[in-house]
């Protein structure tokens, strides 16, 4: 299988005005071989231009691509019939050839690569079944398809020529939930997976959280954080990171961390009359690789996920918690999003909706999950270290 090696990536285009519009930003990024590496960050950060520099559909202005398979590096133009490798690239427009029927779609690249007729009509079965393509639709044109249909077919002209690596630009964009969903479930299972890697771009974190197996994130063409998941909505690289990923967005409040009388650690929220002190656990930052992570006294950011923000019931006061009002609510099914005012702040707490019996107004406590939450420099609003616990796969802002 193959892995993909992107050093000091830069690509610049020239605005409509003639300014100078820099895509990508000397991005250094290793694709594993055989992972489903999710690219996430906002429109306009770079990644259909990231993708098509992979493909070798564009050229860069500095650095380079380098395909590995088995500690080999492959001299491959992609896209480019006589490389060793094969690239495939679904674009987000589905970019079918309006006047070949869906099977002429998937054929056309077939015969191409001079893949003789009995095997052209194999694969194109096989994948046709794997994809869910229904045999009335074989005739059809691609007017004649629905979006979620058109993205169907594309992605099985993909496979069909069986790729080595599969490009997937938004695939899930502007679907309906249903067509969405079943999509999804379909890149969970691709035909041929054993012997792909894929890179698959989106602005949507939700779908970057729930499909890849690690996924980037890129933000005004640099790479803020690579890493799992789960690694990367708990310990966020930085404020961004912080801010991009989750339903709702992140707490963040600023204040400093102060040790008083018998070594005990507060949190002190910066603000005048009306602020909050919040006593740390004592393992807070008795740890971390950080400098600052043993005894760090000073300004910082906390961040706290809204979901980790945890329920204290009226009447339990052991864990000293923080009360505000209900200002706003957000249903959201299965979870309930609330606006409260604590002390000054204004928080959003996330709560199962079948414990949540709250209308605005009320009054409500919670107390902050301290294994969950994020500390950032204010300076330059990169994560500090402060809490024990696992390594943070974080990238340096450059
Ligand atoms: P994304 O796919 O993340 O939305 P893009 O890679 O499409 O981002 O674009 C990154 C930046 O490069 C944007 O500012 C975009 O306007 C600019 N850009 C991309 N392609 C071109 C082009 N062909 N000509 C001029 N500017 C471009
Ligand atoms: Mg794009």
């Amino acid at each position: 299988m193959i892995s993909v090696e992107i050093k000091g990536l830069t690509k610049r285009f020239s605005g409509a005005g003639g300014e100078d519009l820099l895509a990508l930003d000397r991005l250094d990024l290793s694709v594993r071989s055989g992972e489903y590496l999710v690219v996430v960050g906002p429109s306009g950060g770079g990644k259909t231009t990231l993708l098509r520099l992979i493909a070798g559909l564009d050229t860069p202005d500095f650095g380079e691509t380098t395909f590995w398979e088995a500690g080999l590096r492959i001299e491959a133009a992609a896209e480019n019939l006589c490389s060793r490798i094969e690239v495939a690239m679904v674009f987000q427009d589905s970019a079918l050839y309006p006047h070949l029927t869906v099977r002429g779609n998937l054929e056309l690249g077939l015969k191409v690569r001079r893949v003789e007729s009995l095997e052209r009509q194999r694969r194109i079965e096989d994948v046709g079944l794997a994809c869910g393509i229904e045999r009335d639709w074989w005739q059809r044109m691609p007017s004649e398809l629905s979006g979620g249909e058109k993205r169907r077919i594309a992605l099985a002209r993909a496979l069909v020529r069986r790729p080595q690596l599969l490009l997937l630009d938004e695939p899930l964009s502007n679907l309906d939930a249903p067509a969405r969903f079943e999509l999804r479930e379909l890149l969970r299972r691709l035909p041929g997976r054993d012997a792909m890697t894929l890179i698959h771009v989106t602005h949507d974190q939700a779908e970057a959280l729930s499909l890849g197996q690690r996924m980037a994130v890129l933000n005004k063409g640099r790479l803020q954080q690579i890493g799992t998941p789960r690694e990367v909505y708990r310990k966020p690289a930085n404020l961004f990171v912080a801010r991009f990923l989750g339903r709702s967005p992140m707490n963040i409040v600023e204040g400093r961390i102060v040790i008083e009388g018998c070594g005990t650690r507060w949190f002190v929220q910066n603000s005048g009359i009306d602020g909050f002190k919040v006593r740390l656990p004592a393992r807070v930052g008795s740890g971390g690789s950080d400098p600052a992570g043993s005894g760090y006294t000073g300004p910082v950011l906390l961040g706290v996920r809204p979901d980790s923000a945890l329920r204290v019931d009226a009447g339990d006061l052991r864990e000293d918690p923080l009360s505000g009002r209900v200002g706003s609510i957000d249903y959201f099914g299965s979870e309930t999003v609330m606006e409260v005012t604590s002390a000054g702040v204004r928080w959003l707490v996330s709560w199962a909706s079948s414990s949540n019996e709250f209308t605005v107004g009320e009054s409500l406590n919670f107390r902050i999950d301290w294994n969950e939450v994020s500390w950032f420099d204010t300076e330059t609003g990169q994560r500090l270290n402060l809490n024990r616990g696992a390594e943070v796969t974080e990238v340096p802002m450059p």
